[in-house]
């Protein structure tokens, strides 16, 4: 058996009137080095490169940066990263056109949120997230460096990718799950509610031991995910609200 080595830094990011926090998978190869999965809003990458000195690593050992999806709480720092570090940036091939910036976002905050913000950030998120280079596009049941296995999940997003270490449980779900209260709920503000429902049935058959859910965090124990293990099962634990927030 394989066994994973990661890390999740617990990122909190004000923006405005608004406080967010977010939870960034690092995985730790000993050949390949570092790959983190998801960036934050932009403006994360000084507290990332921090959370990578404080491991004992130099921040050129981050190799790789693997964006689940284009939504700007995942790819904002993204650029500034690969600017600074050089790693490579790693996604689904759906997205890339949103992460690249030659398609306009997929969708960006409501105007009344926007609304409450400096009149430069507001500018800033209403653009979508800062442009980033994606170097290599990953494809399902793809291996990356540990042995973590890409697997896609779309329904929050289009292109939404999640990433699973097989041997031993551990799934990081970008926005396919969310956590609440300690436990994992199906994920707010889905693009399209049946995909993401197939999408989670899905992730429930594979004896999630460890979950990392970007917002919510780390749940463990047993197989997380099994009260989602069939689209019956999700109907009747009701379908989301769908909050007015884009930032999910
Ligand atoms: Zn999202």
């Amino acid at each position: 058996m394989q066994k994973p080595s990661f890390h999740v830094l617990l990122l909190q990011q004000e923006f405005g009137p608004f406080r967010r926090t977010f939870h960034l998978t690092l995985l730790s190869d000993s050949q390949h080095g570092l790959t983190l999965i998801d960036t934050g809003l932009p403006g994360a990458e000084m507290q990332i490169l921090d959370f990578i000195q404080q491991l004992g690593h130099d921040t050129s050992d981050l190799k790789a940066i693997v964006l689940t999806h284009s939504d700007i709480d995942h790819a904002g720092s993204a650029r500034a990263l690969q600017d600074l570090t050089g790693a490579q940036v790693w996604a689904g091939l759906e997205e890339k056109p949103q992460l690249e910036g030659t398609l306009p976002p997929l969708r960006t905050p409501p105007a009344h949120l926007l609304a409450q913000l400096p009149a430069e950030l507001a500018l800033q998120l209403g653009r979508g997230s800062v442009p980033v280079q994606v170097n290599r596009t990953l494809s399902e049941g793809e291996v990356l460096p540990g042995g973590w296995k890409v697997i896609f999940t779309p329904g929050h997003t289009p292109g939404h990718l999640s990433v699973f270490h097989p041997d031993t449980g551990v799934l990081v779900a970008g926005d396919a799950v969310m956590v609440k209260e300690g436990r994992a709920v199906f994920p707010d503000n889905s693009m399209d509610v049946a995909q993401a429902t197939h999408s989670l049935s899905r992730l429930a058959g594979l004896d999630v031991q460890h979950l990392i859910a970007h917002h919510g965090g780390e749940v463990s124990g047993g197989n997380v995910l099994d009260a989602w293990s069939s689209p019956e099962r999700v109907k009747n634990r009701g379908v989301p609200g769908c909050p007015d927030t884009a930032l999910k």
